[in-house]
């Protein structure tokens, strides 16, 4: 059992089980999240007995890295898991602050057409001290404070919700990394069981949709999910959301030359989303060698971008990051499985 995988009531739990006093926990979470030490024994307020405790239970095992590249204000990783598996991480340097894309799965089943990390289907769920490991990491080999976590690498969140949600607890505790929920922001194909799901718990995290398309009929060609859950439900449950939390949704939108880009899709997405608290995240595509589709040219992004804004849509065009880190979605992991 990896220590990095329980969240701080998790801990107390535990310290209350064998008898101990549950601030223990926040003790612990203090050496490992503020001090960063690197063993059990470093933890010097904590009696020996524990200690000793703690180490039968609880192993600190890292993550290994594979690789590092970096270009201007990106710099992106590739992990190694215990089992010889890996997953990537993503590094963006904002003016607002740092902020690291993490991966969720090994692989991914959801099957989007445009999208890297579908090319090798999911081997697992990642445990979630797979996924707080790859933020203490990240910000060890950096030396500077993540201040923001979007959960857009490889995988699909709530494809393996649990560990997620346990996830973004422990990041999110103040006596751990203390990330603050509106600086976590996890990002759903649209699986509308889990965004109801989510919705239930009121967290204050932002809640984006790979949106894509702004009918059925394209949408199920880009994203086989639609095909289970089609537009209409991913619209009634963000609606639900919107109500039920009183937050906004971000819907991404990638643009895809000659695909989804045309002023017909904009309009459509403008008459989609009227209405709601929402705001549309057009996304340069990152060309992959392997697969088919084009990115948008920058003039017909901004003729897209002024239809919404017409329309009185907010909309953002996302900076582009990494295209010359292979940083798309699963590129680097599928570059490294094929090199070997
Ligand atoms: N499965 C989740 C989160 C991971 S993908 C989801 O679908 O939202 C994170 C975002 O990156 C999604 O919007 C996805 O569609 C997008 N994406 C995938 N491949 C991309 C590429 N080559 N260029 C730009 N964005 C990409």
């Amino acid at each position: 059992m990896n220590i990095y995988g329980k969240s701080l009531e998790d801990l107390e739990k535990y310290f209350t089980d064998i008898g101990e006093k549950k601030f223990k926990a926040i003790q612990v979470y203090d050496w490992l999240y503020k001090k960063r030490v690197n063993s059990f024994d470093e933890m010097s307020n904590i009696k020996k007995s524990v200690i000793e405790k703690l180490k039968e239970d609880f192993d600190m095992d890292k993550l290994s890295i594979l690789k590092v590249q970096s270009g201007k204000d990106v710099h992106k990783y590739l992990f190694g898991l215990a089992d010889g598996q890996k997953v990537e991480a993503v590094l963006m340097n904002h003016d607002y602050g740092n902020s690291l894309c993490v991966s969720t799965q090994v692989g991914c089943n959801m099957g989007c057409a445009f999208c890297e990390s579908g090319r090798l289907k999911k081997v697992r769920n990642l445990e979630t001290y797979e996924m707080v490991l790859q933020v203490l990491m990240a910000e060890a080999e950096l030396g500077c404070r993540i201040s923001h976590v979007v959960l857009m690498g490889i995988g699909e969140p709530f494809d393996n919700y649990d560990n997620v949600m346990r996830f973004i607890d422990i990041i999110n505790s103040d006596y751990g990394m203390a990330i603050g929920a509106r600086h976590i922001t996890v990002s759903t194909c649209g699986i509308v069981p889990k965004i109801r799901e989510f919705t239930k718990e009121k967290r204050q995290v932002n809640l984006a949709i790979s949106l894509h398309a702004p009918n059925d009929e394209l949408r199920s060609k880009l994203m086989r999910i639609n095909k289970v859950y089609p537009l209409k439900d991913v619209m009634a449950a963000v609606r639900d959301y919107l109500k039920v939390t009183n937050r906004k949704v971000t819907f991404e939108y990638i643009m895809l030359k000659g695909i989804n880009d045309s002023d017909e899709c904009a309009l459509e997405l403008a008459s989609l989303i009227r209405g709601m608290t929402a705001y549309v995240n057009l996304i340069p595509y990152n060309e992959t060698s392997h697969i088919e589709f084009k990115k948008t040219d920058k003039d017909k992004i901004m003729d897209f971008y002024d239809i919404l804004k017409k329309s009185k849509i907010n909309v953002t065009v996302r900076r582009e990051f990494g295209s010359e880190v292979s940083a798309a979605c699963g590129q680097l992991r599928s570059n490294f499985e094929e090199e070997k």
